[in-house]
């Protein structure tokens, strides 16, 4: 393990001026823990298994150690694969910007959904880096748009997601089309048993770089409220329903995320709220890109209060100023759980996240779910608070 002094800042770690000046331009001065830790031995060619919480600053990670390696006399030497089309544009932001003081450099975002001549055009031109969805990537490596012969570096961002079904055969030949020497670089917050000795086919000999100890989120307040059970599904959803204004005009916050199981329920609650008067804005798969990317934007650039989401917003996305994740729902699996609240909270700030849970079994569920986590199960109105949440 490396030691490192608590005020280190990134110009005692050896980057190169350009990279360095990017980084002061976005406002990167201290290197997180996961910085820390990753960027030099990312710098020094090892694979890398990156396990950070939400929110700690994965993305410059591997985008510092791709403009690291870097030579822009030659073709396209990066592959960054992301699980959804907003976390790849917001990569490919994230490079452009720590890269900006690269003279030329030309990185290139593309995603299904849109139209696929868009995406050719843009390697008419040198590409440098290219970040994108796996199967849009692949129709174009397949099609010989994109010339991967100088790669050399490959990340997966979200990478135990990467590793589902839906993926595995756009993962697998992208993987096996590169060239055999090359660094790979997995990055999430959370790895199941199982994905983890799956990565082992992709990287054999990764450095497992995991700066967190419990899985606790530091500056993420996590409660819950309890409402009465319906054997009706029509009535229970009003029953959330009511409790999610209860929350809305009690709690003080900036920005929401509000997160479904179903998409159903989203178009649902988004006329709902609409109805209440709230500003709203609404994402799901189904929705057309340009709208799924607008969404997202418009909370991006403070533009709406609130964003109801499916689990398709629960990773990756980074709103800094949404201090508030409400769970109309509690989400099926403990890794969706974290990286929903995650989105709260980014880099430090503070965040509170408020589950709505029916009274009885999905209560003992949820409960349970916590206990392993090692979370406490906070009830907003046990606790009496519920005046002032
Ligand atoms: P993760 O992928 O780990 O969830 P992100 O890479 O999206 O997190 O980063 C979360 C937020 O933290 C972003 O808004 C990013 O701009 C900010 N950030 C990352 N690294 C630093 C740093 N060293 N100093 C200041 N802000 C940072
Ligand atoms: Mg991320």
């Amino acid at each position: 393990d490396i030691q490192i002094s608590q005020d280190v800042t990134f110009d005692s770690m050896l980057l190169s001026k350009t990279t360095l000046q990017g980084l002061h331009e976005s406002g990167f001065y201290k290197p997180s823990p996961v910085q820390l830790h990753g960027i030099p031995l990312g710098k020094c060619g090892f694979d890398l298994l990156l396990e950070a919480k939400s929110g700690t600053g994965k993305t410059a990670v591997f985008t510092v150690i791709a403009l690291e390696k870097l030579d822009l006399s030659k073709g396209l030497q990066a592959v960054i694969l992301a699980p959804t089309r907003e976390i790849a544009s917001q990569i490919c932001d994230v490079t452009r910007q720590i890269g900006s003081k690269y003279e030329g450099l030309n990185v290139a975002v593309v995603m299904g959904g849109l139209p696929v001549e868009e995406d050719i055009n843009k390697f008419k031109n040198q590409v440098h880096i290219v970040v994108g969805s796996p199967g849009r990537l692949r129709h174009l490596i397949q099609d010989k748009h994109i010339d991967v012969s100088s790669v050399r570096l490959l990340v997966l961002d979200e990478g135990d997601k990467l590793l589902d079904k839906s993926f595995q055969a756009d993962i697998n030949f992208i993987f096996s089309v590169l060239p055999h020497q090359k660094q790979v670089i997995l990055s999430s917050a959370t790895y199941t048993e199982g994905t983890k000795s799956f990565l082992k086919k992709y990287v054999k000999s990764a450095q497992h770089v995991c700066p967190d100890s419990n899985c606790i989120l530091l500056g993420i307040e996590q409660k819950v409220t309890i409402v009465k059970y319906n054997a009706n599904i029509v009535r229970q959803t009003q029953n959330r329903f009511e409790e999610l204004l209860k929350i809305l005009s009690k709690k003080a916050f900036k920005q929401c995320l509000i997160f479904c199981n179903y998409q159903a329920r989203v178009t649902e609650l988004h006329k709902l709220l609409m109805k209440h008067k709230w500003p709203v804005e609404q994402l799901y798969g189904q929705q057309e890109q340009t709208d799924r990317l607008g969404a997202l934007k418009t909370l991006q650039d403070y533009k709406c209060r609130i964003l109801i989401a499916t689990d398709l917003a629960a990773r990756g996305i980074d709103a800094s100023n949404v201090d508030l994740v409400i769970n109309f729902e509690p989400p099926f699996e403990w890794q969706t759980y974290l990286h929903r609240i995650g989105r709260a909270g980014r880099f430090g700030s503070y965040g509170m996240s408020i589950t709505i849970l029916s009274e009885g079994k999905e209560e003992t569920k949820f409960k349970d779910m916590l206990h392993l986590l090692e979370i406490p199960f906070l009830d907003i109105n046990s606790i009496g608070c519920n005046d002032n949440i």
